[in-house]
């Protein structure tokens, strides 16, 4: 059985005085999901010295183990700083950052070196999808994104669609079903039915307390990744106990 998992990706938001809000979630955080909060990279120290039962995680990290990249963090400096999670191949980094499959499976790479484990996001656009090329999309990206020797305790797929990032709209059930069979038979396929099955894989776009038990009613939908109902408690709780 893969345990349900309830991720917040914070996005760049949050000051330390947020960090209130991961008291607020604990109750629900001890319940049968896993929670993850990936707080901005300032935050993730003082996130992770919290106790409690919330899994801290990064949103992003370098490739390389250390050197000269001004800005950058590595995945080690993550682990160090106390997160169990990093977040790759977001489509905002992959267009704000233009990152392409290559780069995020390098990050893959030194991610799970380092010892994280991996929240790897795909998804189509809204030109994509209406040009009937969502499978192709996420097909390719999942070959050029995960390196070998995935896990189901390494990682974890997302997929979010583009279009309905931010922006209220979210796929049918139906939509969210295709895709997620497509996933998990992609990832049965390429590294064998025990991991295939393992791999957990999320839905995020738009998950709402509103939306979120009939999202997790669809096959193969192991929890979701969150972005602007992850920040404060009163919308991530419900969430989370949907998946509970
Ligand atoms: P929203 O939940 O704000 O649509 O963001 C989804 C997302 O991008 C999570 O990574």
């Amino acid at each position: 059985m893969r345990t349900k998992l309830a991720a917040g990706n914070w996005k760049m938001n949050g000051l330390s005085a947020g960090l209130d809000q991961l008291s607020e979630m604990e109750t629900a955080a001890s319940g049968a999901a896993e929670v993850l909060i990936c707080p901005p990279a300032t935050l993730v120290a003082s996130a992770a010295s919290r106790d409690g039962s919330i899994a801290i995680g990064g949103q992003d990290c370098h490739a390389a183990a250390s050197g000269a990249h001004t800005g950058d963090i590595s995945a080690e400096m993550l682990a160090d700083a106390g997160a169990t999670y990093v977040i790759l191949g977001h489509s905002e980094r992959r267009t704000d950052h233009d990152e392409h499959d290559d780069e995020v499976r390098a990050k893959c790479k030194a991610a799970w070196e380092a010892g994280l484990k991996v929240v790897l996001c795909v998804g189509e656009s809204e030109a994509q999808r209406d040009a009937q090329n969502t499978l192709d999309i996420i097909g390719g990206q999942l070959a050029g994104s995960i390196p070998d020797g995935a896990t189901g305790h390494n990682l974890v797929v997302a997929y979010e669609p583009i279009w309905a990032i931010g922006t209220g709209k979210v796929p049918t059930t139906d939509q969210i079903g295709e895709v997620h069979d497509f996933m998990r038979a992609r990832l049965e396929k390429r590294f064998g039915e025990g991991v295939g099955r393992s791999v957990r894989l999320l839905y995020g776009g738009s998950v709402k307390p509103g939306n979120a038990t009939e999202i997790f009613a669809v096959s193969n939908v192991d929890g979701a990744l969150v972005g602007g109902a992850s920040l404060k408690a009163s919308d991530f709780v419900p969430i989370i106990e949907a998946l509970n």
